[in-house]
């Protein structure tokens, strides 16, 4: 799939720039982007993304310095230069994309507040379907982090074609600062819907027996609202030979990641029945682990499955039967799958849950924000009523 990025803000921008990082990596032009901040600094941050492709908005009201975590202002900055910005990515050239996907943390200022406004006239322009991809803040964060993402993100389910989001708070681990994790976080981000982003790509293996193309994707995502994503990796090992990622992981071995510590242990693929199995193992650790978004997976309306990894581990059965697996655990009936071969010591498992009817981090950040928002009125009523009388009326309103 060819997938035009935006990054707005600073999580935005730095997490566009290790998609294409990743890209140029593995020598592939499937991914290209531009970043757009009202922060300067912020923009002289990434480096895989060309001056050019990268733009200071709201000079005239903030002067480089960025908008801070007031993203009304970010929302009205994106508003007034929408054309400025639509040139940028038209410059850019959009005429072979198949999605625009627009990344933003969305708790701050200029990205919350942009990229609904953003979302909102790329679908008015082009006919490719526009996703966001959303990062909440961990409630730790503070609760103005909490409104700012509540209220970008009501807004964004209804200006893009599907928010797929991420949550910073189930990604930090204990004792850990979510700043000291973003680094981390930002990798995870990148190799689960760079897997994803990529399936149907053509590379020197072909394309897979059962091909998973763009229309596919877009047509789980169609149902609108939020979805979340699920990624399991094994080691591979080939017919009689050792594990591939011991001799040195391939093309795409930095694309599958590396295998974590508690997963289970390789199994010796001798038959189609072994790998067939090993897949649907896969297939069921991407649901049932940690998601980009915890939900209840139960309630997503579609899905699709993608397992990629060296063709001597690619099965079709496997594949069929994974995604009867899901389609039985799932509430739509909507199960889309296949594979994408890939030189890698790693076979991965990729699960797309679309449109879920029940994420209770959503609840809670919706929870969070609603205090927040009555704090902000008894504090500004706390201000004015401690000094001036009422029955005063000003000069003029
Ligand atoms: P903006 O520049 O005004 O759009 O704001 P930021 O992007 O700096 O921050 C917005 C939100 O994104 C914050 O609430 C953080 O939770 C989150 N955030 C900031 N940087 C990163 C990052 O590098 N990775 C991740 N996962 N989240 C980030």
């Amino acid at each position: 799939m060819r997938v035009f990025f935006i990054g707005f803000g600073q999580a935005g921008g730095k997490i566009v720039d290790m998609f294409l990082a990743q890209d140029k990596k593995l020598g592939s032009t499937s991914f290209r982007g531009v970043v757009i901040n009202t922060a300067r600094t912020d923009l002289m941050g990434v480096k895989h993304i060309p001056m050019e492709d990268r733009l200071l908005i709201g000079q005239t009201m903030v002067k480089g310095h960025g908008v801070g975590t007031d993203n009304v202002t970010g929302a009205k900055v994106a508003a007034d230069e929408i054309d400025t910005i639509i040139n940028a990515i038209d410059k850019r050239g959009t005429h072979d994309v198949d999605a625009f996907v627009v990344c933003a943390g969305l708790g701050g200022g200029t990205g919350s507040g942009g990229a609904p406004v953003l979302c909102r006239h790329l679908k008015r322009i082009y006919r490719e379907p526009v996703y966001a991809l959303g990062i909440i803040p961990a409630p730790e964060e503070g609760r103005l982090y909490s409104l700012n993402a509540a209220r970008s993100l009501s807004t964004l389910v209804n200006e893009a074609d599907n928010v797929i989001v991420f949550d910073n708070s189930a990604w930090k681990n204990d004792g850990e600062s979510v700043k000291s994790a973003f680094d981390r976080l930002n990798e995870e981000i990148v190799r689960r819907f760079g897997v994803l982003f990529r399936a149907g790509e053509v590379n020197k293996y072909g394309v897979g027996e059962m091909v998973v193309d763009s229309s596919e994707i877009i047509n789980t995502l169609r149902g609108g609202g939020i979805s979340s994503v699920g990624y399991a990796i094994s080691e591979a090992l080939p017919k009689g030979g050792r594990p591939a990622s011991k001799s040195g992981g391939g093309l795409l071995g930095g694309l599958l990641g590396k295998k974590e510590k508690k997963q289970e242990p390789h199994i010796d693929i001798t038959s189609s029945e072994d790998k067939s199995a090993k897949i649907i193992g896969l297939v069921r650790r991407a649901m049932l682990g940690r998601l980009t978004l915890p939900c209840d997976y139960s309630t997503a309306e579609r899905a699709l499955v993608l397992v990629a990894g060296p063709p001597t581990e690619l099965d079709r059965k496997g594949v069929e039967k994974s995604k009867s697996w899901v389609e039985e655990n799932i509430a739509g009936v909507e199960v889309r799958g296949g594979d994408y071969p890939v030189d890698s010591g790693y076979v991965a498992a990729v699960v797309l849950l679309a449109t879920i009817g029940n994420a209770p981090r959503i609840r809670e950040l919706m929870e969070l924000a609603k205090e927040a928002k009555e704090e902000v009125v008894r504090s500004r009523e706390r201000a004015t009523s401690s000094m001036f009388e009422d029955g005063i009326d000003p000069l003029f309103e």
